[in-house]
């Protein structure tokens, strides 16, 4: 019997798919489509472990995805001929009881359906990203995702209790736990957040969730130049401390390209600067004047000099126009044309020498190429997206020097090349060639004795 035969049996027609897999081999950003064998969508767990116990049979490597939303390829397979292991189906959302502040899920949960539910219920999920109507749990823990609201609530891994995985070779390990203290030996939960599904399949967790605050307040402000930036960050993070809930920024560069092409964007202030701020600060106290304290904070950092122009948001209407400013500005520069992608983090200190320093290396390398950095100011996440040149269809043969050099200056301050988003295929070779060779060497070990086989997602964070 072939394998496909086998899967087909094991699945039925509604898991077994082998036609319509356009939506399911091409990444998110077109980098890669090879043909799969089929796409697998089981229903269960028990499916799952079934699903890779016969991939082992038949040595077949599986790509487990989520939403496909990765940034770095991870979640089409690098070649033709794999089983694409699909997790859409298995969606089903725990009872969340508005006294407990945990839920378990399956994987396959958009992460948009788990805001919902917990909103019902007066609780929040907090991660939030571009991506959230389509991004699924299993792959927001396989990439240890972070998004806006990361500085207070941290990442994926802070948010998750206990996990139920596959195994490279079809065991299942539950580890549905509910606690948040769990010392009883390795972190195991953790070593699959971030695995980007080279380790195994996460099918189940068990989630963190918070009370909903119950007011909010946002601020859009306009800072003069890189250091002035850096200062203002800094000083709302030590004046609002633990009310700060998102701390982001854009440059002018960005800003530029939103209102460009996107009319319907409106910049909402008098002045315009170097680069912009925005503020969100929020409590499940009903006793905190929100709004004064912001107001009272920006006064200060006004008074020093921090700050050239900035308005609180009035209400819901205008605080999602400051939102959009942020959110929407990566389509607007998508539609001005081809673009090299960076999701790199720096000590929060150095976000604008960083900044500065790297402009006039880069445009030494490839002259007039535009820079577009904006991302998480308050804990140095910096999404630093190039253009070609004004005029220039692409960027020639420059791109992998122009990469090489931002990693290499991240390196050198002890930064990171892949902050938020993983390695995925697209960054193995310069995690290969940058990262200390131990590190690298440990990571391969790591991969080979849980997945001796190489079955699960070959090519991806580790080569072999
Ligand atoms: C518009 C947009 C905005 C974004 N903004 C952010 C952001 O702010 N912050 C951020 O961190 N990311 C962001 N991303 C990147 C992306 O959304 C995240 O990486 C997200 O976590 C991926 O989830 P997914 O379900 O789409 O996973 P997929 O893309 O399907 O898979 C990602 C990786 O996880 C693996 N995987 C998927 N499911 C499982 C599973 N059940 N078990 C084991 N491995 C699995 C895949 O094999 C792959 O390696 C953004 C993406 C887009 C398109």
């Amino acid at each position: 019997m072939r394998l496909e035969d086998e899967l087909a049996a094991l699945l039925g027609p509604i898991g077994w798919q082998t036609d319509d897999m356009a939506g399911y081999q091409c990444d998110w950003l077109k980098m890669q489509a090879h043909d799969p064998l089929g796409v697998a969508r089981p229903k269960t767990t028990q499916q799952v472990a079934q699903v890779v116990t016969l991939a082992n049979r038949y040595g077949v490597s599986i790509t487990p995805q989520g939403g496909n939303t990765s940034l770095c390829a991870a979640a089409v397979p690098e070649t033709g001929g794999q089983i694409i292991l699909s997790l859409s189906r298995m969606n089903t959302i725990g009872d969340i009881a508005g006294d407990v502040d945990c839920v378990t899920v399956d994987a396959g949960v958009v992460l948009a359906s788990l805001h919902d539910a917990a909103a019902d219920q007066g609780l929040i999920f907090p991660i939030h990203l571009g991506a959230e109507g389509t991004a699924q749990i299993g792959g927001l823990i396989a990439t240890n995702a972070g998004g806006s609201h990361a500085l207070r609530y941290g990442m994926m891994q802070d948010l998750v209790l206990g996990l139920e995985v596959v195994l490279p070779d079809g065991q299942i390990w539950n580890g549905l736990r509910s606690v948040l203290k769990d010392n009883a030996g390795y972190q195991l939960r953790k070593l699959f957040c971030g695995a980007e599904g080279t380790l195994g399949i996460v099918t189940r967790a068990s989630l963190r969730l918070f009370p909903m605050p119950k007011s909010r307040a946002t601020a859009l402000l306009v800072v003069d130049d890189m250091d002035a930036l850096v200062n203002a960050g800094q000083f709302l993070r030590r004046d609002l401390g633990e009310f700060i809930s998102a701390l982001e920024f854009l440059t002018e560069a960005g800003l530029d390209l939103a209102l460009h092409h996107l009319p319907d964007l409106k910049f909402p202030l008098e002045s315009r600067g170097a680069a912009y701020v925005l503020i969100e600060v929020e409590t499940t106290s009903g006793h905190v004047d929100l709004p004064d304290l912001l107001e009272k904070a920006l006064g200060v950092a006004f008074e020093e000099g921090l700050l050239v122009d900035g308005a609180i948001a009035a209400n819901d209407a205008q605080r999602a126009t400051f939102w959009r400013l942020r959110e929407e500005m990566p389509e607007g520069q998508r539609l001005e044309g081809p673009q090299i992608k960076h999701d790199i983090s720096v000590p929060v200190a150095c976000i604008g020498s960083f900044i500065t320093r790297m402009a006039p290396r880069l445009d030494a390398i490839l002259p007039g190429v535009r820079i577009n950095p904006f991302g998480h100011l308050g804990d140095g996440n910096i999404h630093y997206n190039l253009s070609p040149p004004i005029g220039a269809a692409g960027f020639g043969d420059r791109k992998g020097e122009l990469s090489q050099t931002i990693y290499r200056a991240v390196e050198e301050i002890g930064g990171s090349l892949a902050a938020e988003h993983g390695l995925g295929r697209s960054k193995v070779n310069h995690a290969d060639t940058l990262r200390c060779p131990v590190e690298r060497m440990v990571m391969r070990q790591l991969k080979h004795a849980l997945d001796p086989a190489v079955i699960m997602n070959p090519g991806v964070i580790v080569h072999g």
